[in-house]
């Protein structure tokens, strides 16, 4: 389906080629109701602004503060329009960005760049994902490392990731430390809601056993060359592997497995948002009601 996005490059361009404009923004998306801007220490809505310094003075309790205070966007060099189109280069671009293409596309330094990067990716982390439904999908696979084509049962230095996909829906990922039955059916149960209609994996053996009374559990025997079996089958899953290789191999070329797991979260939200009109707008969101992470928590070695 072809979905048409309230942003492009040139609307980005046009609309927050600025400072005022990205506050005006982030104000609307920040104080979103009748009552306007609020003072994020008492609440209070009877708010002068300081506009020549671009803050806010809470007539009740004389607190100032800025658009930005207490987010993301506080305490950074940058500008929040460079902020604003790292955050659209991320979500508009299907297999993501790496640092070094963000160095180059917004003019920063490479550290500038890989800081961008995860706080965003962090940033649009799921949290309190709703559980899939209906028909879902489960597959593992393996990523990183070199040796591609070492059969099923060889591992060497790869890491395990685990997925799941809700037919129509949205998808879960994440990097687990084998796949064993324990680990693989932990995940399953943790992503999928109790009692769905149907969960489709492939032979593997770890997966046996995750039907109950009201679940039922089909396989398609994928070293048997079997593929399809009228509605069964693991292909949607199979499609977000190649869209997540095709991703570390085009613009990431290696991904640590430390940092794997936010590199699949920021998959997820792409994906999950793949219809969304409005995911620049909801991204921005997510950036501003985001916890803010220190350079420190990230860890002191930038890597892809
Ligand atoms: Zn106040």
């Amino acid at each position: 389906m072809k979905v048409r996005t309230e942003m492009n490059l040139v609307k980005l361009v046009e609309r927050f080629r600025g400072e005022d404009a990205c506050r005006a923004y982030l104000e609307e998306l920040r104080w979103p109701g009748e009552a306007g801007v609020e003072c994020p220490r008492c609440g209070g809505n009877t708010i002068s602004r300081i506009r020549e310094r671009n803050q806010f003075d809470c007539d009740s309790c004389r607190y100032q503060f800025s658009v930005t205070a207490g987010t993301i966007f506080h305490d950074t060099h940058l500008s929040l329009w460079k902020w604003f189109a790292a955050v659209y280069l991320i979500v508009e671009s299907k297999k993501g960005i790496s640092a070094k293409q963000m160095e180059r596309t917004l003019g920063t330094t490479y550290r500038t760049a890989w800081h961008l990067n995860h706080r965003i990716r962090a940033a649009l982390k799921e949290v309190d994902a709703q559980l899939l439904k209906g028909i879902v999908e489960a597959d593992e696979t393996f990523v990183g490392g070199k040796a591609e084509d070492m059969g099923r049962g060889y591992r060497g230095n790869k890491t395990v990731v685990v997925g799941a996909f809700q037919r129509d829906g949205a998808i879960r990922l994440q990097v687990v430390r084998g796949r064993d039955r324990e680990t693989l059916q932990g995940f399953i149960r943790e992503n999928v809601a109790g009692g769905v209609e149907a969960i489709y994996t492939d032979e593997w053996e770890a997966y046996k056993g995750i039907a109950d009374s009201d679940t039922k559990h089909e396989t398609v025997n994928h070293s048997e060359k079997e593929y399809v079996r009228g509605d069964v089958h693991t292909n949607s899953m199979e499609n977000v592997w190649s869209l997540l290789k095709r991703s570390i191999i085009g613009s990431y070329h290696q991904v640590s497995a430390k940092h794997l797991d936010a590199y699949l979260d920021e998959l997820e939200f792409r994906f999950n948002n793949r219809e969304n009109p409005y995911m620049f707008r909801d991204a921005m969101l997510k950036l501003l009601l985001a916890e803010t992470l220190p350079y420190a928590k990230l860890t002191a070695e930038p890597a892809s």
